[in-house]
């Protein structure tokens, strides 16, 4: 193999393009707009920044954020600490940084139109706007919105959620999360580098809905859309029924990040899964391990066992915990309320929200802490009370 494309310079793109270029391979990264500001809140989690340290050791203007506080109508609100902080970018900042080290390592950069990619008996044919570019490989990483039909996931409406916002002047030291009835995601108010990003996020739902949602709650909150700056996207999250088929890689490529699909469908973390799917492209790549299609079982075989086994498992639960009942109530109002009355409980948020607490092992955890967590409960609600050097004294 001599010479990588690299299809787009997002986190995805330019971390694969860094490995591949480190390594002594040809490589070439096309993006069209290079860094700039994706609509994104920024937030990079402990799992991130602890496997991949240069995320929070570098001179990059940065927030760091340790509450969040989690809402659910009729069931009030709860504040979550978070032990280890979760710390935000500009997505500017962040991919230029990404970029550069791409760069660094001995990739070359192109600011260009991705047009179409054509396989050719043993390579590809890159059209760009700028004219054409052969390559051996290439590394799909052009995003959410994908718009090369070959490669990458093939979606389908239930596979995305739309998240629009508005980026406003103002400031607050904790993440927001309310959840809203009927709604499959959330809103969120989250702390920028000099701004607050206010949105929503939600699956079989029409922007103009979800865009009413957003307004009604920003005007209860008196925050001031007036000098707002409006943003939309499209943030993966993979229907549970797609995970088995997802299209990752075929003859010739491999894809990464968004444009794989590679999102939490709970939360909405992509950044890990963006880079670390990229560090696993490459390391699949340059694996001894036979020919092109043992390369692509590879790096399936990585992704699965590393984590697209877990976000599948998440995908599974995604659906009841955001419209599902419990309890005779919306699981996320009994989450909230849970949340605020048990300790236990709460620490189990913090690891899911840090990206600690795997979903494979979360029904597990949840019953090993239920008696622990009733207790706290019963407790808040004067119903059990201490006795010292005694076991829980039940009142009911
Ligand atoms: C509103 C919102 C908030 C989010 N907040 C968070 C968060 O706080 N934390 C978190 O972990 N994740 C968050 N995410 C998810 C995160 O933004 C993505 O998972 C992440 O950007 C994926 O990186 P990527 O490199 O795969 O794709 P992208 O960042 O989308 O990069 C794709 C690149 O490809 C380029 N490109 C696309 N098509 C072409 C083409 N035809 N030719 C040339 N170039 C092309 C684009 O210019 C772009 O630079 C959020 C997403 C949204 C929508």
């Amino acid at each position: 193999m001599k010479r990588v494309a690299v299809l787009g310079g997002g986190p995805a793109g330019a971390f694969a393009a860094e490995r591949l270029a480190s390594a002594g391979l040809d490589t070439v990264v096309i993006d069209e707009k290079l860094a700039w500001e994706k609509p994104c809140g920024g937030g990079i989690t402990c799992k991130a920044y602890k496997r991949y340290p240069f995320l929070l050791e570098n001179d990059l203007p940065k927030r760091f954020v340790t509450a969040t506080t989690l809402a659910a109508s009729g069931a009030g609100a709860a504040r979550l600490a978070l032990r280890d902080p979760l710390v935000i970018y500009s997505r500017l900042d962040l991919n230029r940084m990404l970029l550069e080290r791409a760069e660094r390592a001995g990739a070359r950069i192109e600011k260009t139109r991705v047009l179409e990619v054509t396989p050719n008996s043993r390579c590809w044919h890159v059209r760009t706007a700028g004219g054409t570019i052969d390559a051996d490989f290439c590394i799909v990483a052009t995003g959410a919105r994908n718009p090369l039909r070959n490669v990458g996931t093939e979606w389908t409406s239930a596979d995305t959620m739309l998240a629009l916002g508005y980026y406003v002047e103002a400031q607050q030291d904790h993440i927001d999360i309310q959840f809203l009835p009927h709604l499959e995601g959330y809103i969120w108010i989250f702390p920028r580098c000099g701004h607050l990003s206010v949105g929503i996020c939600g699956k079989s739902e029409p922007a103009a809905a979800l865009r009413q949602r957003l307004e009604r709650f920003m005007a209860e909150r008196g925050i001031s859309r007036k000098d707002g700056r409006f943003y939309s996207h499209l943030l993966p999250s993979l229907d549970s029924g797609s995970w088995q088929a997802n299209r990752v890689a075929g003859d010739g490529w491999m894809a990464v990040g968004d444009s794989a699909g590679l999102v939490d469908p709970l939360t909405g973390e992509g950044l890990y899964y963006a880079i670390r799917s990229a560090d696993l492209a490459a390391h699949a790549l340059l694996a001894e391990v036979g020919d092109l299609a043992a390369k692509l079982a590879h790096y399936r075989a990585l992704l699965r066992h590393d984590f697209a086994a877990d976000l599948e498992f998440g995908a599974h639960l995604a659906k009841r915990f955001f419209v599902g009942r419990i309890l005779c109530g919306a699981v996320t109002e009994r989450m909230v309320e849970f949340t605020r009355r048990s300790p236990r409980f709460s620490l189990i948020m913090q690891d899911l929200f840090a990206g600690r607490q795997p979903y494979a092992s979360l029904k597990r955890r949840l019953l090993r802490n239920l008696n622990g967590s009733l207790y706290d409960l019963a407790m808040s609600l004067g119903f059990a009370r201490v006795v010292p050097g005694r076991s829980p004294h039940w009142l009911l």
